[in-house]
C-alpha cells in the first residue's frame, strides 16, 4: 500500500450510531474506512439496536446530520416533543414547555432506525465497508494488530491496522486495551439504578393514547417512569429504579408486586400497558454507566470516540447527542489540519474531554431534577421565573437546558453558565412565593452584572 493510500486509510470499531455516522463523516474527505462490528447486520435481521427503543435527537445531533446532509431526511422518521408533560402523584398533568418558542423542542426517533439509515449512508458512499458479526477481542497497540472473532463460525483472527478509531460504546474493548497501559486513567461509575423498557401499545388506528409531542414524565422522588412517542402510535415507557431498597427492582419479583406497584404509582397510566406484566418479566434490566478516562488516545495510532470514551447516564437525553458533536469536531479538526491524523489523534480527548466531563456531570444533576425536582413547588418556581427572564431578556439570560438541548455553545460553558443562573435564581426567588412578582429591576442588574459578561465572554449567542 502506498503511504498516500495509508495517510487515507482508516479502522473502526463498532458500527453503533456514532461509528457509523462518523464513516460517513470520514468518506466525504475520501477516506477509506473499514467498520468491524459484532453484531449481525440489523437491516437484514430482526435485532434489537440495543438498549433504549427510542431517543432524543436536539441541536447538536442535528448540526451533525446537517453537516453531511442526512438532516432532512432522519427528521421525516422522528417525532417533534415540545415539553414535558409531567404525571404527577397528586394534583393535575401538566405541562412544560422545553423551548423559548415554538421552534425549539427535541425529536424522538427509533434508534434502530436511525442506525440503519447510518449504516446505508456510510456504506452508499462507496467509501465504507461494514463487516459485520466481527467482535474486537483483544487489541496489541504496540504492534498495531486487532484480534477478531467472527461470530458466524468461531474463527479468530488478527489484522494490522494502520490508525485505528474505537467507537465500541460504553464496554469498549479498545478502551479496556488502553486501560492496560501504566498511568492509564479509566473510571466507570455504576448508577445504582436500573431501567426497565415497556411499552404503551397504539390507539385504535393507529392513535396516541397520550399526548403524542411531548416527553411524558411520571416523577415519584427516588425514581420515575418516562415515556416518548413512536411513529406507530406507540409509546416507550421507561421505568427507573434503584436495584436495591424500597421500592426497588429487587421487589418487584412477582406479577401481584409488579401490579400493585403500578397501580398505586403510575395509576393514569397502568391501564394503557396491557403487556406491563409480560414486558416486565421479559425485558433485560439495563445498567446505566458514566466513563470517564484520559487520555482517548495512544499515541497516533489509537482513539476513542463516542460512548466509547465518555459515556454518559440518558437524563439529558445527551449521549448521542455528544457522541455526534464529536464527528463535528473529529471533522473541523480534520479541515483544519489538512487532514493531519497524526496530531488530531492526540489532541482530539485534550480538547474534547471537559465538555464531555461537563455533560456527565450534568446528566447526573438532570436525573435528580426530573425524578425529584419536576414536582418541586420551589423548583417549579425557580423555573417559572427562568421563563419569565428568558421571555424579558432574551439574549441575556439563556438557560443551562437550552444551551446544552438547542445551541452549539460548548457544554463546559452552559455548565458553568448554569452555576451563574442558579445564584441569580436563588436571588430572586427568596421570599417570593408568585413568579409574576418577580422583581425585574433586580433581575436585569443581576444579569447584566453576573451572566451577560460570562456570555460575552465566551461568545454566546442564541
Ligand atoms: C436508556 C437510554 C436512553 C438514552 N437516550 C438517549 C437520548 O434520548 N438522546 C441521546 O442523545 N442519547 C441517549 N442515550 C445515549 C446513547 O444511547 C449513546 O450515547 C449512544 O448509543 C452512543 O453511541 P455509540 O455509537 O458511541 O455507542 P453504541 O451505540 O453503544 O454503539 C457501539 C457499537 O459497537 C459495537 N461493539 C461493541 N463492542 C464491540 C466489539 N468488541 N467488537 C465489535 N463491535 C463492538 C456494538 O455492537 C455497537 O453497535 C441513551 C442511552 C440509554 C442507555
Amino acid at each position: 500500500m502506498s503511504d498516500e493510500k495509508n495517510q487515507k486509510s482508516i479502522s473502526l470499531v463498532g458500527a453503533g450510531l456514532v461509528g457509523s455516522l462518523l464513516g460517513v463523516f470520514l468518506a466525504k474527505r475520501e477516506y477509506e474506512v473499514e467498520i468491524f462490528e459484532r453484531r449481525p447486520d440489523m437491516r437484514k435481521n430482526e435485532i434489537s439496536a440495543g438498549r433504549s427503543i427510542n431517543l432524543a435527537v436536539s441541536a447538536r445531533g442535528l448540526r451533525a446530520l446537517d453537516k453531511v446532509g442526512l438532516e432532512k431526511d432522519i427528521l421525516k422518521k422522528a417525532i417533534p416533543m415540545r415539553g414535558r408533560m409531567v404525571h404527577p402523584s397528586s394534583g393535575d398533568v401538566n405541562f412544560q414547555p422545553y423551548g423559548r418558542s415554538e421552534t425549539e423542542y427535541i425529536n424522538s426517533i427509533s434508534r434502530a432506525e436511525l442506525n440503519k439509515s447510518l449504516m446505508t449512508a456510510a456504506e452508499s458512499s462507496g467509501k465504507v465497508k461494514i463487516h459485520f458479526n466481527k467482535r474486537v477481542t483483544g487489541m496489541d497497540v504496540e504492534s498495531n494488530i486487532l484480534n477478531l472473532y467472527d461470530e458466524t463460525n468461531g474463527k479468530t483472527g488478527g489484522l494490522n491496522f494502520k490508525r485505528l478509531i474505537g467507537t465500541d460504546g460504553s464496554a469498549s474493548a479498545i478502551r479496556y486495551e488502553l486501560a492496560k497501559r501504566p498511568g492509564y486513567k479509566n473510571t466507570e461509575s455504576l448508577l445504582e439504578y436500573g431501567y426497565k423498557e415497556l411499552v404503551i401499545p397504539p390507539g385504535p388506528h393507529g392513535s396516541f393514547l397520550m399526548e403524542k409531542n411531548a416527553l411524558h414524565i411520571w416523577p415519584r422522588g427516588t425514581y420515575m417512569l418516562i415515556a416518548l412517542p413512536n411513529f406507530d402510535g406507540s409509546f416507550t415507557a421507561t421505568l427507573f429504579l434503584p436495584f436495591k431498597g424500597s421500592p426497588s427492582f429487587s421487589e418487584l419479583v412477582s406479577p401481584f408486586t409488579l401490579l400493585d406497584f403500578f397501580e398505586k404509582e403510575f395509576s393514569d397510566v397502568t391501564p394503557l400497558m396491557p403487556e406491563l406484566e409480560e414486558a416486565f418479566f421479559t425485558n433485560p434490566t439495563g445498567q446505566m454507566v458514566t466513563i470517564k478516562c484520559s487520555p482517548w488516545n495512544f499515541e497516533d495510532k489509537v482513539m476513542l470516540l463516542g460512548d466509547a470514551a465518555h459515556a454518559i447516564v440518558p437524563f439529558f437525553g445527551q449521549g448521542m447527542n455528544c457522541g455526534f458533536e464529536d464527528c463535528t469536531v473529529f471533522d473541523k479538526l480534520l479541515s483544519e489540519t489538512g487532514g493531519d491524523l497524526p496530531s488530531i489523534f492526540k489532541e482530539f480527548g485534550l480538547q474534547r474531554k471537559t465538555h464531555t466531563d461537563a455533560i456527565a456531570d450534568m446528566a447526573i444533576e438532570n436525573f435528580i431534577e426530573m425524578r425529584d425536582k419536576v414536582a418541586d413547588e420551589k423548583f417549579l418556581l425557580a423555573k417559572k421565573v427562568e421563563k419569565i427572564l428568558q421571555d424579558r431578556f432574551p439574549h441575556d439570560y439563556i438557560s443551562r437546558y437550552a444551551l446544552v438541548t438547542f445551541s452549539q455553545v460548548p457544554y463546559r460553558v452552559a455548565y458553568d453558565a448554569g452555576l451563574i443562573q442558579n445564584e441569580i435564581l436563588s436571588e430572586l426567588c427568596t421570599k417570593l412565593e408568585m413568579a409574576e412578582q418577580v422583581d425585574l429591576d433586580k433581575a436585569r442588574t443581576l444579569i447584566l452584572e453576573k451572566l451577560k459578561p460570562f456570555f460575552d465572554k465566551h461568545e454566546v449567542r442564541i
